[in-house]
């Protein structure tokens, strides 16, 4: 099935890795919430042609690349406006700012491989705002940075709760080796902050539509703290942050065939040796010229 009723007038296009929430202003009107990755274009233009859906605009979650990969062009094509959280919408505002979301590779690089990711804003988020009327409609605003800095879910009239990247679903846990926290320690508490919220559903990017999520977000924090346990248990010594990588990546059984996934997989594992690092659990030194990391054997326990 291509589109999911979740309630009322908001529904889900189910892509291959994910769910892309959209709102029914009335039958032909819409606002999407993200726009999915590259690949995902057709299939959500032609969602789009077949229901003779008119396109209003696009809330944007938060800006990684699979979510916000087709905003520019839906905006063009269907003359839409996009409302995004101000902070993110400036770095996909030209190159030279996405560089310091990108900071590994160079700007010949981005401009080659996130050329998509580049959009004009109309109406920004601030992160201030707990709430937006956009294209006439009254959504709620939830702010929840650490998996990317100034993430928001989105809460459409139906009171669903869009969380975006906070969660992920049971499916992905099961497969997946580790997931992306830009700051973990403020994406943990994010999460614990959904628990306060009474939604009547929950719809997770990647891939789940739930009426309850208390066990699953424990389960999320859970999977976290266990792929932290597993990288301390791969800091033998002194090591450097390459040497990390090289040893955290093979015991997670994950190969560094190439420069980006090389990028990804630094940058991911880098999260969690600074929250390892922020929770007492290693320690910096500078060792011969390098900066290295080591365990604080007396807090051997990931609380
Ligand atoms: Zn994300």
């Amino acid at each position: 099935m291509e589109v999911i009723h979740v309630k009322g007038g908001t529904y889900c296009i189910d892509l291959e890795e994910a769910y892309v929430p959209f709102y029914k202003i009335n039958d032909r009107d819409i606002v999407l919430l993200d726009t999915g990755y590259i690949d995902d274009r057709d299939r959500l233009e032609s969602v789009i042609e077949k229901h003779d859906f008119n396109l209003k605009g696009i809330i944007t979650s938060h800006c990684h690349p699979d979510h916000i990969a087709n905003n520019q062009y839906f905006k063009e094509k269907y003359n839409c406006i996009i409302a995004a959280p101000e902070f993110e919408a400036h770095l996909c505002s030209s190159f030279i700012n996405l560089k310091s979301l990108c900071s590994s590779i160079t700007l010949a690089e981005i401009k080659k491989q996130y050329w998509y990711m580049l959009f004009e804003t109309d109406v920004y988020i601030s992160d201030k705002q707990e709430g937006i009327n956009f294209c006439g409609v009254d959504f709620k605003i939830v702010h929840i940075p650490g998996h990317s800095s100034a993430q928001i879910c989105i809460i459409t009239p139906d009171n669903v709760c869009y969380v975006a990247d906070a969660l992920v679903s049971y499916e992905l846990l099961g497969y997946t080796k580790i997931t992306y926290g830009y700051i973990l320690t403020k994406d943990l508490k994010s999460k614990l902050k959904l628990l306060d919220l009474e939604c009547d559903k929950y719809v997770v990017a990647h891939k789940g539509i739930y009426d309850e999520i208390t066990k699953l977000t424990t389960d999320n924090i859970e999977f976290y703290k266990h792929s932290a346990v597993k990288i301390y248990e791969s800091i033998k010594g002194r090591m450097t942050m390459e040497e990390i990588v090289k040893a955290s990546s093979s015991s997670f059984g994950i190969k560094l065939s190439n420069i980006y996934k090389y990028d990804l997989v630094s940058r991911m594992l880098g999260s969690y040796v600074d929250y390892l690092n922020e929770t007492g659990k290693i320690r910096e030194v500078i060792d011969d010229g390098f900066r290295k990391y080591e365990r604080n054997e007396e807090c051997s326990v990931i609380a």
